[in-house]
């Protein structure tokens, strides 16, 4: 019987999100610059190391696993990883397996998905008009998401759209992106662009549209119940009382959540990062490869654990990007 992962301030651990690959399909602005150099393959978890990382941390008590990227459907066989995930689900050791996606092999591989237990996918949608779609995720086409979508609800994945609050760019489908999702008995989250990579040519100070001011023009419409759901994470839900939607607020920047964080990341070279805004991170891909018992590798994830900082340090208030992140949030996963 092994302890459960608990860090220096009391908080159990029980969330892993991993990322499968650096390398996406689209080239959103906010998240990845036009010419990207990825990662050799060498440098990568292979897709056993995958298996073993995360059967580690579920020995460990991990009860929520979340697949990330880069876009973890264009990493190639994922889908041997999922099945084999599955097992852990089958025991019961695993309580949910899910991955945040673009959509844009949903089509493709939605099907599969269901097969080896996902239930729950997140989709990042920011706007539902065409030109809008090609401008922000500079490669993407929308109908191809669209279609992975509809894939996906058919399937018999709950769908939730993950959507970045931008300024002077989807303000104006504030309104137009609720009741699409409404209608298709979808839940919404909205997240506050976050300082991450290399600002390039992308003014975030000017794209950041506080979600305060996003809710106050929602509560013109119809009053807000906040729902008492914590998931341990930045996320705040509320219930629209008009239609019944479910509303989420990620708010890393204006809220402070970090008494309640219950999870950790791994990046696709195998280095776990216990604080999403924060640099500190350690190498798990070392111990793993050293041995092929995992006491290393186990001990690696405890000591990791025992250095998670209390919170972090973003902080926008004073007009200047303070906090600021130097990786790209491909690089850990969203
Ligand atoms: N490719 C997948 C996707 O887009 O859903 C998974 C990885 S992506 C890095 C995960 C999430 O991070 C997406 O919802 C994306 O919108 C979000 N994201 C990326 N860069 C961000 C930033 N600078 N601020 C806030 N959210 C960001
Ligand atoms: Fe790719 Fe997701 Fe980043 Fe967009 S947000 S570039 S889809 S990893």
């Amino acid at each position: 019987m092994h302890t459960p992962l608990i860090d220096p301030f009391a908080r159990a651990i029980d969330y892993l999100r991993i990322s499968v690959t650096d390398r996406c399909d689209f080239r959103c602005v906010y998240c990845m610059s036009e010419n990207m150099t990825f990662l050799p393959k060498k440098e990568l978890l292979t897709l056993e190391e995958l298996d073993r990382m995360c059967s580690a941390f579920v020995r460990l008590g991990i009860k929520k696993l979340r697949i990330t990227g880069g876009e973890p459907l264009v990493r190639r066989e994922i889908m041997t990883f999922f099945r084999s995930m599955s097992r852990h689900l089958e025991t019961g050791a695993l309580k949910e397996l899910t991955l945040t996606t673009n959509g844009s092999q949903l089509e493709k591989y939605a099907d599969d998905l269901f097969a080896a237990g996902v239930r729950r996918v997140n989709v990042s949608l920011d706007t539902l008009d065409d030109d809008k779609f090609a401008r922000i995720t500079r490669w993407g086409r929308l109908p191809q998401v669209l279609r992975g979508i509809e894939a996906a609800q058919k399937a018999g994945l709950r769908v939730k759209i993950n959507t970045v609050a931008l300024q002077g760019f989807n303000e104006d489908e504030l309104f137009t992106l609720t009741d699409w999702c409404a209608d298709r008995d979808m839940d919404l989250t909205f997240i506050e662009v976050m300082p991450m990579g290399d600002l390039g040519n992308e003014d975030r100070l000017g794209q950041y549209w506080s979600l305060k001011d996003l809710r106050a023009q929602i509560e013109t419409r119809s009053a807000l119940t906040d729902l008492p759901e914590n998931t341990g994470g930045p996320a705040r839900y509320v219930r629209v009382e008009n239609t019944g939607q479910k509303i989420g607020f990620i708010t890393p920047l204006t809220h402070n959540f970090c008494e309640s964080c219950n999870r950790v990341r791994i990046t696709c070279t195998g280095e776990i990062y216990t604080c999403l805004g924060q640099e500190g991170h350690s190498d798990l891909r070392g111990p793993l490869r050293a041995s092929e018992a995992d006491e290393v590798l186990e001990d690696a994830i405890r000591a990791a654990i025992a250095l998670k900082p209390k919170g972090h340090d973003f902080d926008y208030s004073r007009q200047q990007i303070d906090g600021q992140v130097s990786r790209h949030m491909s690089h850990t996963g969203g």
